[in-house]
């Protein structure tokens, strides 16, 4: 069993001591009113009702506290968002200034001043020949719109002949949100079944998987199988693919199921040769989680649609961002009543407030010096994950940069899982609350994904409680 710096949190820390926590009945009133009027995402609502909500009042750095004053890290960085740690100075000073001069304003006919700026950098920092960009709230619309501007694109092109590409190819095991069209590129049954008959048809090019597929193969024996199947699946619909959909180098909600550069650059060539666009979701990999600002960039791959969410506002306020090429954008242009308009556009499109954050957060890259200086982190975090990856219930740890899967199973000799009733993943993290530290499970494979801002003290807490945490919890499985 390994040593754990027991409720070091508290310590290191950044919130000013002295007590935070809100009244007995307010903390009553509140987990009321959660249990009784909160639908909440992803969850089995029976089981939430009978527990005890966590309910977070506050935050700093990169840390959130709740209501009882508790501080907990926070090792998803809110499911994947935040880069800079929350309430970053920068940040907020600007949103302060902007909610003064504007809140919001449609960018249907008119512009507005953020979205414009934010704009021109995006395409500053993007992979390629990406010049336009379009405007969601979410990841899963982010890719919605990817898949209806590839679709359209072929349906209304001046050749006649590449009419006949309305066939999208995407990988087992992706995920690109909850909408039916990100569903419908997406391919974990778990989430999306009940829906398949709302769904439309696409075709699954198995995505590398070696620890679970070909276990005890080598890793690019196993790709270079892959890339033969996407390749026979082109081959089949010859002239009718219209875009290859995909997370690059990581697929984040099927476990952190890693690829290689060098695959992301061959299925890229791939859907390319094919006449395929190539949609790149970086929802999740985007804005430096990989160690460079885009995953796609360490293959030297450049997106036709680049799908981008989560990070774009550093986490602060819902924002997605579609990017296009100059000639995928051309191809709807003409006069009105030829109706090649993108007819698609919400509410809150283009938002000033969240694209002010998104301003301020590339603002921070810059003047922190972010990517480079994240780099030391992704070294810590390799070199405290070695230790890990000798315990005898981890079968895998897979990672790109800040983004980490540690897969716990029964026996690493065979990589057996445990039996999915006993949820290891889900005890793990709910022992690490214990502990400080708020991480969150998919199935048994335990989420890392720190805010690039995390310092040493805090990596070395997070990987110390969740290697604690694992050892405890398949000990006492074990028993
Ligand atoms: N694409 C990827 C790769 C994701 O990881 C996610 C969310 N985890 C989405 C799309 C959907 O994003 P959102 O939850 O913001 O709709």
């Amino acid at each position: 069993m390994t040593d754990l710096p027991y409720r070091v949190a508290p310590e290191i820390s950044p919130f000013p001591s002295g007590s935070a926590a809100l009244s007995d009945d307010s903390i009553e009133a509140l987990e009321q009113a959660d249990k009784r009027h909160l639908w909440k995402p992803f969850t089995q609502m029976a089981g939430y009702i009978a527990g005890r909500p966590l309910v977070i009042q506050d935050a700093c750095g990169n840390w959130l506290r709740d209501v009882q004053g508790r501080p907990y890290l926070d090792g998803v960085s809110s499911l994947w968002v935040n880069l800079h740690g929350h309430n970053h100075p920068r940040i907020v000073a600007a949103l302060k200034e902007q909610l003064d001069r504007l809140d919001h304003a449609t960018l249907l006919g008119p512009t507005n001043v953020p979205a414009t700026m934010l704009a021109a950098r995006l395409v500053q920092i993007a992979p390629g020949d990406l010049t336009r960009v379009f405007y969601s709230d979410s990841g899963s619309t982010a890719v919605e719109i990817a898949v209806k501007m590839a679709y359209q694109y072929f349906a209304q092109h001046r050749d006649p002949a590449e009419r006949a590409r309305n066939v999208f190819v995407s990988m087992t095991n992706g995920y690109h949100g909850d909408t039916l069209g990100s569903v419908s590129v997406g391919g974990i049954d778990l989430f999306h079944q009940v829906y398949a008959p709302l769904l439309f048809e696409t075709l699954k090019a198995p995505a590398p998987d070696p620890y679970h597929v070909a276990f005890g193969q080598s890793v690019d024996e196993h790709e270079d199988a892959c890339l033969t199947e996407l390749a026979r699946r082109l081959d089949a619909h010859a002239g009718r693919v219209a875009a290859l959909v995909m997370e690059p180098l990581m697929q984040g909600a099927a476990g952190m199921l890693a690829h290689s550069p060098r695959y992301l650059a061959a299925a890229a060539k791939l859907a390319r040769d094919a006449g395929a666009l190539l949609i790149l979701d970086e929802v999740a990999t985007g804005f430096g989680r990989t160690g460079t600002m885009f995953a796609c960039e360490q293959a030297g791959v450049e997106p036709d649609l680049l799908c981008l969410a989560k990070g774009i506002s550093g986490g602060v306020l819902p924002l997605a961002a579609t990017l296009a090429t100059e000639e995928i954008h051309d191809g709807f242009l003409g006069e009105h009543n030829e109706y090649r308009t993108f007819f698609h556009g919400h509410s809150y499109t283009g938002n000033p407030l969240a694209c002010t954050a998104g301003l301020a957060s590339l603002a921070v890259f810059r003047e922190e010096d972010v990517l480079a200086r994240v780099q030391d982190r992704i070294a810590q975090l390799a070199a405290r994950l070695e230790t890990l990856a000798e315990h005898r219930h981890v079968g895998d740890i897979r990672r790109h940069g800040l983004m980490t899967g540690i897969e716990v199973v029964r026996d690493r000799s065979t990589g057996a899982p445990f039996d999915a009733s006993l949820r290891v993943g889900a005890r793990v993290v709910e022992r690490a609350l214990d502990h400080g530290v708020l991480i969150r499970p998919l199935g048994d494979v335990v989420v890392l994904m720190p805010p690039l801002s995390i310092t040493p003290d805090e990596l070395d807490l997070l990987t110390g409680v969740v290697l604690h945490c694992i050892d405890e919890v398949t000990a006492e499985l074990a028993s």
